[in-house]
């Protein structure tokens, strides 16, 4: 599955990015192409974690479009693991959620470019099970884009309902956290609380336990927002069939896409000087 090749030679690494639970992440240059990429390091000692990059390894080079972060390559360099992809100068949605107010026309367009990440993984039959501000990576051109596809699914007719408790608990969906059989629309009850974030910069119950926050999300049902007469309608409404409760009422990222509030909302490019700013203030601070 991985390159054979000594990845030293091929990479020259910059700067170190940031730390997971599975090790680290570095932007390097391709030293043939002069181009940047990221390379996630995992270390493979401890439970699951192989069983967990295989997967991450199997569904990004399986599934490659202009919505979710492409695999480049892999090599494993004794216990650890190196994934290389494209590298998203931007960082995460959370690192913008958090250094700055998005407006409600930075709202729509981030999430159209996430539901259309998501509409790809759904009509090929996978769930993320993992989306959170965390996992969606931005570009200075505009890009927004899904990643850490370690908790990823892959449907079959055999598995075509999985029961498994996945995902980080405060993004998980009521059926999730009650085990019962899911499919792809516990993605958009995570992406609902994306729009959460968006608005509040954490999701709801972000102040409770693992444990409490996920008997809250199977009691309460549809999360109350904090300041609801200050959006717009059409925010309101969409945000409100992003989280229902019961996943038949739930929108699909399809039907998601044609909602007024992101069928009109302005192109990506539109980000770009958000995404400069927020960049521009990290570096200044380093
Ligand atoms: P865990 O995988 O245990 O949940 P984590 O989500 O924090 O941990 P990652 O998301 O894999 O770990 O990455 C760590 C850091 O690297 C984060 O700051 C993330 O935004 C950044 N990062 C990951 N992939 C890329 C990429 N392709 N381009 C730029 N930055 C990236």
């Amino acid at each position: 599955m991985v390159n054979q090749e000594n990845p030293m030679m091929k990479y020259t690494e910059l700067e170190h990015i940031g730390s997971g639970g599975f090790g680290h992440v570095v932007r390097a240059l391709n030293n043939a192409t002069g181009g940047e990429v990221a390379i996630k390091k995992i270390n493979l000692q401890g439970l699951g974690r192989k069983e967990l990059t295989v997967n991450e390894i199997v569904i990004m080079k399986r599934y490659r479009s202009s919505s979710v972060v492409n695999y480049l390559d892999s090599y494993l360099l004794g216990e650890e693991l190196w994934l290389v992809m494209e590298y998203m100068d931007g960082g995460a949605l959370s690192d913008v959620i958090h250094k700055t107010c998005l407006s409600e026309d930075h709202i729509a367009a981030i999430s159209r470019e996430c539901l259309q990440g998501l509409d790809f993984l759904h009509s090929n039959d996978v769930i993320h099970r993992d989306v959170k501000s965390d996992n969606i990576l931005l570009r200075t051109d505009g890009s927004v884009k899904l990643t850490d596809f370690g908790l990823s699914t892959q449907l079959t007719p055999e598995q075509s309902r999985p029961c498994l408790v996945a995902g980080t608990p405060w993004w998980m969906a009521p059926e999730v956290v009650t085990g019962q059989p899911y499919g792809p629309k516990v993605d958009i009850w995570s992406f609902g609380i994306v729009g959460v974030e968006m608005l509040e910069k954490e999701p709801p119950y972000w102040d409770q336990s693992h444990t409490s926050a996920r008997r809250l999300i199977a009691t309460v049902g549809t999360p109350k927002l904090r300041q609801p007469k200050l959006l717009s309608a059409l925010l309101r409404d969409f945000l409100s069939c992003c989280l229902q409760t019961d996943e038949e009422r739930r929108w699909s990222a399809k039907e998601l896409l044609q909602h007024p509030f992101v069928r009109f909302a302005e192109p990506a490019s539109s980000l770009v000087p958000l995404i400069v700013s927020v960049k521009k203030r990290k570096e200044t601070r380093m």
